[in-house]
């Protein structure tokens, strides 16, 4: 597995902490219906946890695949708060901005930067700074037909980049500093 680039240093005490009971019965894995899709297991995962192999953690996709259907939380024998932990995990993730989340992390912010400044999502004007995010000009080459497709339907339009004053920005600005605290 290629190790992945980690901006800071990781502290996973809470994280730890909420987990520390696992009794590594396998439940979770059994009850994920994504489970099949994840390279490590939820079982596995919460091993890693538990033992700080950070390196490996943050190299995998398996909390990232979470869709928080809150099955393993509910069946975990020991009630642990499993979705929480994985919801704390992708914070993590997104902060240290690691290469194996790039991505999925520049996609949810040009979408919030999209709903910061006009309140809702301007589609097309999101996707292009999506795009130019990643620098990759094969990527839109492969999202063309699908484009083409969603106009032809009338459910996206092309939208010129608009000077409008972001409305929201007091609420964002508010909603970190609460964070930082
Ligand atoms: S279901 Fe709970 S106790 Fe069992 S492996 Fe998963 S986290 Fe651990
Ligand atoms: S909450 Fe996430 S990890 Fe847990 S069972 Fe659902 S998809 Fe799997």
């Amino acid at each position: 597995m290629k190790p992945t680039v980690l901006a800071k240093e990781i502290k996973l005490d809470k994280i730890q902490e909420a987990v520390r009971a696992c009794i590594q019965c396998g439940t979770c894995t059994a009850s994920c219906p994504n489970a099949f899709a994840m390279d490590y297991t939820p079982r596995r995962m919460w091993r890693m946890v538990l033992t700080g192999e950070i390196e490996d953690l943050f190299s995998t996709k398996t909390f990232a695949l979470c869709s928080a259907c809150y099955y393993c939380t509910l069946r975990c024998p020991r009630g642990l708060p499993l979705t929480d932990a994985i919801y704390a995990l992708k914070q993590i993730a997104v902060a240290q901005k690691a290469d194996v989340y790039r991505s999925g992390t520049l996609f949810y912010e040009k979408f919030m930067d999209s709903v910061r400044r006009y309140g809702r999502v301007r589609e097309m004007e999101f996707m292009a700074y999506y795009f130019a995010a990643l620098k990759n000009p094969l990527i839109p080459l492969q999202f063309t037909p699908l484009g083409i497709k969603l106009m032809r339907k009338r459910k996206v339009h092309i939208q010129l980049p608009s000077v409008r004053a972001a409305r929201l920005e007091a609420m964002f600005k508010k909603a970190e500093e609460l964070e930082e605290r």
